[in-house]
């Protein structure tokens, strides 16, 4: 698949992905926008040896608009969107208002520098968003085959991109999804994260990775697979490349990780059959969150790739798929035990929740949207 990129009126870069190749992508961006800028600024906590990212820029973000005033919808003649083209299939462009990216990656001095204790950094990186689809009204799970498909490539092929930059260390694949999670855009859409750093989640991941590795000699995902799919009672499905399970120790009410066989590094190094097969499992997992309750579930989809340029051989890609919601009526909140000392307190048996979500997949092959096992 060859992308189409082009530029927005600030300057921001765009890229088409298309479902087949020969749309006319050549619209140009008619608002008269100033420069796009970015005051976002990395403040090192002494405490944790932690990155906080601060973006004060972001408060006067476009928040729930109205569908008549969505930038993520295709412009028409009347409205000039973020996306010029009049129609698109998926779409990617930087963010306008990001978290990260300002620019050069240079200290800030502004006089604390001095202290080491109070040490700032303009960091650098980039925020895109991914738009799914041009209809205002779906969801990821509504995606067709095809479609689904397209996303993965533009997922991979933007990780790539990212990953040449100087200014980022690693790439960040997800989606919010849902009120309830924060979103402030409606419009089906997901994110990605070009980081500065190496995320600590990751970091402490490649730590326990390798230490697994040095005394075994195996791969530590590889090994809790192996042992969810002995166990079985926590799968929630499995196909020839990706096995989806809730883990043992699931912090979320609803959590399942999504885990290739084949360990790989990150999404660039799938190869089609896993492309192929992923486009179609990860749909069947988001629509058995939305049957779980009547309400489709607020959810995070969160990837954990490999850094671009270190321990690339100790990571091995996944998906953490997971909702905040713990009954209909109930959604967990973040408190003193999660937020303060890091220890979650889970109020659904991950067992349980494999089971409702055994439960709320397709009962046949027949009645499975698009067909498939
Ligand atoms: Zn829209």
């Amino acid at each position: 698949m060859i992308p189409t990129t082009t530029r927005l009126a600030d300057g921001r870069e765009i890229v088409y992905f298309d479902d087949a190749p020969g749309a006319d992508r050549a619209a140009v961006d008619t608002r008269d926008l100033a420069p796009a800028t970015s005051h976002s600024e990395l403040r090192h906590d002494p405490l944790l040896g932690e990155w906080v990212v601060v973006a004060s820029h972001r408060q006067g973000r476009t928040h729930l608009p109205p569908t008549d005033a969505c930038p993520l919808c295709p412009s028409t003649a009347g409205r000039a969107t973020e996306i010029p083209s009049g129609d698109y299939d998926v779409v990617v462009f930087e963010n306008r208002f990001p978290s990260l990216g300002a620019g050069v990656a240079a200290d800030v001095d502004d006089g604390e520098l001095a202290d080491p204790a109070l040490r700032r950094w303009s960091g650098g990186g980039r925020c895109e968003v991914v738009c799914f689809t041009s209809d205002h009204g779906a969801s990821f799970g509504s995606l067709s085959d095809v479609r689904a498909r397209t996303v993965v490539e533009a997922w991979a092929q933007r990780t790539s991109a990212l990953s040449r930059r100087a200014d980022v260390a690693q790439v960040f694949v997800f989606e919010n999804r849902g009120q309830a999670i924060g979103v402030t855009l409606h419009h089906p859409h997901g994110q990605i994260y070009g980081y500065p750093f190496v995320t600590p989640r990751t970091r402490r991941m490649l730590d326990r990775a390798r230490e697994h590795e040095e005394r075994t000699g195996r791969g530590l995902l590889a090994d809790v697979l192996a042992a969810e799919v002995e166990a079985a009672r926590r799968i929630v499905t499995a196909g020839a490349h990706w096995t989806a399970y809730v883990p043992a120790a699931a912090r979320w009410p609803f959590e399942v990780h999504l885990v290739p066989h084949r360990r790989v590094p990150d999404l660039p190094a799938l190869d089609e059959a896993e492309r192929a097969e992923l486009a179609e499992v990860y749909r069947d997992l988001l629509a058995r969150f939305d049957r779980v309750f009547d309400d489709p579930l607020p959810y995070v989809a969160a990837w954990y790739q490999a850094p671009v340029a270190e321990d690339r051989d100790l990571a091995h890609l996944h998906l953490q798929l997971f909702s905040i919601q713990r009954a209909p009526d109930k959604v967990k909140f973040l408190a003193g035990s999660e937020s303060a000392m890091g220890v979650f307190i889970n109020d659904v048996a991950p067992e349980r929740a494999a089971e409702l979500l055994r439960d709320a997949g397709p009962t046949s092959s027949v009645e499975r949207p698009g067909g498939g096992r």
